[in-house]
């Protein structure tokens, strides 16, 4: 913990990078840990990789949805000791920007402002036909596939398999990288796609991973911290 102290007292301009591990700690399960959705008319499971696919979503958003609802919305989630510590370095002045694979919106709800969301968010959805912007509620309201007032269905503006990243988040993230001293790696193994691409931007001085398994950039890291990344960067709330 000391030497993490010393990296961020030098540091000041930090960007946090994190994944699914970093929502752990608020009860939101990593969804890749989650069953399949059972299709009573194939007597099989389709596993969430198809489910949340952008076929899957047009042809079936009934089912979609019910999956969707069940596993990835978190409503009642609350941020962590991890959400809470990024809030407080931002405030310090020391943290530029977080950038998460995740969908939940927690780094806003501890008081992030600049969060780039790699995967969108549950709290954005909008209507296929108008455009028109619906929060979360609109979502949990509908008891099967949400409608816009026009008819059209409501989508989440949430990365689907097949579907491209928002290039307009991935450029800024890549910037925030580049023009960082120090990455700080929570909560995600690095392995998949864009995670390990993206940190090719990094040219800083330091690297800490907080990860409890080890990672493929272990090697390259000033600090590897294998604890909890709750207790680990909720030293600095
Ligand atoms: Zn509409």
């Amino acid at each position: 913990m000391s030497a993490l102290r010393d990296v961020v007292d030098r540091s000041s301009r930090i960007v946090f990078f994190g994944g699914a591990g970093v929502s752990t700690e608020s009860g939101i399960p990593d969804f890749r840990s989650a069953e399949g959705l059972y299709r009573r008319e194939s007597g099989t499971r389709v596993p969430p990789e198809e489910v949340l696919g952008h076929r899957f979503f047009m042809r079936h958003p009934d089912e979609f949805y019910s999956y969707y609802k069940a596993n990835l919305v978190h409503a009642d989630a609350q941020p962590n000791a991890a959400h809470r510590g990024l809030a407080s370095l931002e405030r310090a002045g020391k943290l530029s920007a977080v950038i998460t694979q995740n969908i939940d919106g927690l780094h806003q709800a501890a008081g992030s402002r600049r969060v780039l969301e790699l995967h969108g968010s549950v709290h954005r959805n909008y209507c296929m036909e108008c455009g028109k912007r619906f929060g979360l509620d609109a979502i949990l309201a509908a008891d099967d596939v949400p409608r816009c007032e026009c008819g059209g269905v409501i989508r989440p503006d949430v990365v689907l398999y097949e579907e491209m990243l928002d290039e307009r988040v991935m450029d800024e993230a890549i910037d925030e990288l580049s023009r960082a001293d120090t990455v700080i790696v929570g909560g995600t193994s690095l392995a998949v796609y864009p995670a390990a691409g993206l940190l090719q931007a990094f040219r800083g001085d330091n690297l800490v991973l907080i990860n409890r398994d080890p990672t493929p950039y272990d090697r390259h890291a000033t600090l590897v911290i294998p604890e909890s990344i709750g207790a680990t960067l909720g030293e600095f709330v």
